[in-house]
């Protein structure tokens, strides 16, 4: 008896919690997969009605990071030149990780059979904005870019 009432109290909180988590929060589960053919393996993600995103990005190749690295960034369309150049600066040493402004979110970069999961809240971007997706790898961009609905 006292075990059920253990669990009852816990299914109750869960219950509170998730009512509260409708009306305040959504949080989406997005997966992309790049390839060592340097491409992703989806040209659009859609986030529409989400308050926070929870991406992975897997590596589905088996090239190493200095061949064939690949991340994946988001910004605002405007935004995505400077980032890739950024990217392009950072060098090797550095996993060609994008620095400039107007960066919403980002992986690290994986090598092929890695996967790396970030979550991030999308408070500040706009509700049909137009942004992008894509790989700060030297040369990958124009391969590996999609549209990211919000
Ligand atoms: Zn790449």
């Amino acid at each position: 008896m006292k075990m059920f009432s253990k669990v009852m109290t816990g299914v109750m909180f869960a219950v509170s919690i998730g009512f509260a988590g409708v009306a305040s929060a959504k949080t989406c589960d997005l997966s992309i997969e790049g390839s060592d053919a340097m491409q992703f393996n989806k040209k659009e993600l859609d986030a529409s009605g989400c308050t926070e995103v929870k991406l992975t990005l897997k590596h589905a190749g088996k090239l190493p990071k200095a061949a064939m690295g690949h991340n994946w960034v988001l910004s605002a369309a405007a935004d995505k030149a400077k980032i890739v150049d950024s990217g392009t600066k950072s060098g090797p040493a550095k996993d060609y990780a994008p620095t400039a402004p107007g960066i919403i979110a980002h992986t690290k970069l994986l090598a092929g059979g890695e996967s790396d999961t970030i979550t991030f809240k999308t408070d500040k971007m706009k509700k049909g904005g137009d942004y992008v997706f894509f790989c700060t790898f030297p040369g990958h961009v124009s391969m590996m870019s999609g549209k990211f609905k919000f």
